[in-house]
């Protein structure tokens, strides 16, 4: 096969430029996978259906090819076939083997989405807020102190992950993309709403934005006096680190950055990490010692995924170092309920064992993560445990972020059940309902 990353390229000091491969390259990848025809179309079939993007230092410098299939990385970013149930994949295979249509795959592909349920644009549109009665798109204002603003050039990523919970805004289905290019209109939302100190800029990935782009949304909130933290939302350091020491802008970004930490405000870069070996590479830990070199704050977020990161050393070794570079680590999330959801899910109990046995190993200092956290429709629910009370075996809850803040932070109750997975199937108990549930 052609070599998609030239190997002596590597190793010169001029960084070749970002570049993704799609699933127009998938083929390719997988024949150096390894992988015989049959379950090339397979693969191929599913990421009709989910998006597939990776870059050349994902694929050369974070997979372990000798490890494949089972290799966290690879997990990490290519389709898996169990994804999907097996006769959409085999319909979708065929379609494919027969060279069909373009226009047939996609219909196919898109019907199979439609039973991905439930769709997370449901998630981000009951959150669009209101300015002067006209709804604001590409802004989420769900806890009082914090919005979120989706740029609208910020709507992709280095690489997708697998296992993304806004999957569905990436493969074109034209009803799920929500983002905005109109900062003026979020800066007066803001005016009008003093409650809110923090405001995340999410997507997609707000790093995938050059500084010139990006800037023109930092400087208006730099300007915001209530503002106590800017918050950039991203999985850059894993992806492209170049990002922030070779690319031609990175050294106007973290000037970027050092302009909101002068103006009084902490910039808070929430760092998506998965898997320790995204943190091997030395350009990682260049990348991180620059961003703390501008006056940022590195805080680290990943969710706990079946098959990729489900064992407390992993996430032990991954907080140990995360906190050795500087970095401090902030949520252990348990993975939404969207898209294929079944492949990834970890039970509740199970997740909260890792959490534990993880957080026992390591360092008051890196115990500053929270979980397991569900980042459900009431708010962040998190896990904080598994008692008997009164001779019943129950899980202690309590919400980290609630949309009712006199929620937060009051211990509450659900029966055990060692094949939860979500909030959705748990039932109070104590109770006849639980606190986010109205009479
Ligand atoms: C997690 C989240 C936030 C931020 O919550 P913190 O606990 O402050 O990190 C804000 N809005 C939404 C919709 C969220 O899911």
């Amino acid at each position: 096969m052609t070599l998609l990353f030239d190997a002596a390229q590597r190793e010169t000091p001029t960084t070749p430029r970002f570049r993704a491969y799609t699933s127009k390259h998938l083929d390719e990848l997988l024949v150096r996978a390894g992988f015989d025809l049959e379950a090339r179309l397979a693969l191929r079939a599913v990421a009709t259906v989910l998006p597939f993007r990776t870059n050349a230092y994902v694929i050369e410098r974070l997979i372990d090819w000798t490890a494949v299939p089972d290799d966290p990385i690879y997990r990490l970013v290519f389709p898996q076939q169990d994804m999907l149930p097996a006769d959409d994949v085999a319909h979708i295979a065929g379609l494919l083997r027969n060279q069909a249509s373009r226009a047939e795959v996609e219909s196919a592909a898109h019907r199979v989405r439609a039973k991905l349920n439930p769709h997370p644009a449901g998630q981000l549109q009951l959150n669009v807020p209101k300015l002067a009665d006209e709804p604001l798109p590409g802004v989420q204002h769900k806890y009082p102190e914090t919005a979120l603003f989706f740029p609208k050039q910020g709507q992709t990523c280095h690489a997708y992950c697998t296992y993304c919970f806004r999957w569905a805004q990436f493969v074109g289905e034209p009803d799920l993309k929500m983002a905005s290019d109109d900062v003026e209109r979020f800066v007066a939302y803001l005016r009008a709403h003093p409650e809110i100190t923090s405001v995340l800029i999410t997507g997609g990935d707000a790093m995938i934005m050059t500084e010139s782009v990006l800037a023109r949304y930092v400087e208006p909130l730099i300007e915001v006096e209530q503002l106590e933290s800017i918050r950039i939302g991203t999985k850059s350091l894993s992806y492209w680190p170049q990002r922030f020491v070779t690319d031609s802008d990175a050294d106007d970004t973290l000037r970027l950055f050092e302009r909101v930490v002068a103006a009084g405000k902490n910039l808070a870069f929430q760092a998506h990490f998965t898997h320790p070996r995204e943190m091997e590479p030395d350009l990682v830990e260049t990348a991180v010692r620059r961003i703390l070199d501008s006056g940022a704050v590195i805080r680290t977020q990943a969710p706990l995924i079946r098959s990729i990161n489900d064992d407390a050393q992993t996430w032990a070794t991954m907080w140990r170092r995360q906190h050795a570079m500087g970095m401090v680590p902030y949520y252990m999330f348990v993975e939404r309920d969207t898209g294929p959801q079944d492949y990834f899910a970890v039970p509740l109990a199970r997740a909260y064992e890792i959490y534990r046995e993880a957080l026992a190993s390591v360092s008051g200092l890196c115990r500053t993560v929270r979980g397991p956290s569900m980042s459900a429709t009431p708010g962040k629910v998190c896990v904080d445990g598994v008692a008997e009370i009164a001779g019943r075996k129950v899980f202690v809850l309590h919400f980290i972020q609630a949309r009712d803040p006199a929620l937060v932070g009051r211990p509450f109750f659900a029966e055990y059940d060692p094949a939860a997975t979500w909030l959705s199937d748990l039932r109070p108990a104590f109770a006849d309902r639980f606190p986010h549930e109205s009479s």
